[in-house]
């Protein structure tokens, strides 16, 4: 049997290895960059956050899409079992903060280091990109590619999304999905940085503890709690990246609202801002704030609230505190649009789940089409679970192929 497997990311590489496995195989990974794993280099800062120790639930509750379709791929090749993987290929792991895994070197060369080991019976072609995949009566027949046609009888397509199009996933994938058949869910940029209205002069300015709320139509979309960074044209951060994907691409009437003092209920606050008001009482009131707000944040909090900043403390009224409260805990920010595919790390939508079996990761238009990894519509939220569903929805579709 003569299987392509397209793409050489996290999907593509485990399946062609798997698929190798079985010596009547003839195995041939296409990826048109110079190199494998371009995307996987990068994943986790450099570090790669391979998967998610806490488990399989813990993944599901942090996937989008149709989740029971993950099911036969996560019981086939799940978070242990892809941990003894890279174990048994040599990569020592660890596990950090919510369950993320890393490589112990911090290395992600590692991890495609190991995956290069698991494909040493694969024939690799780099610097071919495939053009089209040609199937007669909903057959595999081969794939046409930069460096000629390819005869085969199965292929593995795992092409990966549209973010990040600079590591070579352009969503070529797609394309061919859709002239074979298949039905393509709108792909849509997500853990993305979002262009907001408002353009404070905060660049640069990081919070680790900060509250989010995520608002549309005022009704609450997404909570969350931790770091985010302000940047010249909107937001980002961890924080910001997980509630992109509640929005997509639809942001009207949507508002992130951060509590910028979240330990501290709104009395508690008032309290400490009647401490602070106390020391500082024969100050102006742009000085009285230094103990309460990072340095830059404060000409941009005293000027929407609009109290003269050289006001003296101790002729600010309580409603004008009241309102310094209220602002401090609903700093409101109204979301434009997101920084699109080239900075997304994920890309949600993709080929339907229904028109591909679970247990195989065959398609269900054409026999001997498999899919792996970002291609199908299903993505997740940060934490390794997006390289988790690329290598167990990979290893299952090159077992089966
Ligand atoms: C900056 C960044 C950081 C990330 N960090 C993490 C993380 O720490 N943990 C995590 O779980 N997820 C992370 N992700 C997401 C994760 O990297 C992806 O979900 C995963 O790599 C998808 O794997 P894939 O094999 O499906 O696709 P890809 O890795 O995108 O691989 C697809 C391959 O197909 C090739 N290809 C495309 N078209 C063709 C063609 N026509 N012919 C030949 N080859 C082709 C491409 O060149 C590419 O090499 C991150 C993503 C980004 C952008």
């Amino acid at each position: 049997m003569k299987i392509v497997v397209i793409g050489g990311g996290a999907a593509g590489m485990i399946a062609a290895g798997k698929a190798s496995e079985n010596k009547s195989n003839e195995v041939v990974l296409i990826e048109k960059n110079n190199k494998l794993g371009k995307k996987l280099f990068i994943t986790g800062k450099g570090r790669c956050n391979l998967t998610n120790a806490v488990g399989k639930d813990f993944l599901l509750e942090n996937t989008f899409g149709n989740k029971k379709f993950l099911y036969p791929a996560l019981n086939n090749f799940g978070i242990e079992q892809t941990m003894e993987f890279f174990e048994k290929l040599g990569v020592k792991l660890k596990i950090e903060r919510g369950g993320r895994v890393f490589p112990l070197s911090d290395k992600s060369q590692d991890i495609i280091d190991a995956l290069k080991k698991h494909m040493n019976s694969v024939k690799i072609k780099l610097n071919t990109a495939v053009e089209k995949i040609v199937a007669h009566d909903n057959k595999i027949k081969g794939v046409k590619t930069s460096n000629g046609f390819i005869e085969c009888d199965k292929v593995i397509l795992a092409t990966g999304g549209k973010s990040y199009p600079v590591t070579g996933s352009t969503g070529d994938g797609y394309i061919f999905a859709k002239s074979l058949g298949h039905t393509i869910i709108k792909p849509l940029p997500s853990l993305v940085p979002i262009i907001t209205k408002e353009h404070y002069d905060l660049q640069g300015l990081s919070s680790k503890n900060v509250g989010m709320v995520l608002k549309k139509d005022n009704k609450i979309l997404y909570k969350d709690f931790g770091e985010m960074i302000f940047t010249h044209f909107g937001l980002s951060g961890p924080i910001i990246l997980s509630a992109s994907r509640f929005l997509l691409n639809n942001f009207s009437n949507t508002q992130i609202i951060f509590d910028l003092k979240p330990a501290l209920s709104t009395e508690q606050l008032d309290l400490r801002l009647q401490r602070d008001f106390k020391k500082y009482l024969n100050c102006d009131f742009k000085n009285a704030l230094k103990d309460l707000l990072p340095q830059k944040l404060i000409p941009v909090i005293v000027e929407i609230i609009g109290i003269y900043p050289n006001k003296k403390v101790n002729t600010i009224k309580k409603d004008e505190r009241k309102k310094l409260v209220h602002l401090l805990k609903n700093f409101v920010f109204t979301p434009i649009k997101s920084l699109g595919f080239e900075n997304a790390i994920i890309t949600s939508g993709g080929v339907c789940t229904k028109e591909i079996n679970p247990s195989t990761m065959e398609s269900k238009i054409v026999n001997g089409l498999y899919f792996a990894g970002e291609i199908i519509d299903i993505d997740a939220l940060t934490g390794g679970f997006n390289l988790q569903i690329a290598f167990s929805t990979g290893y299952l579709a090159g077992k089966n192929a």
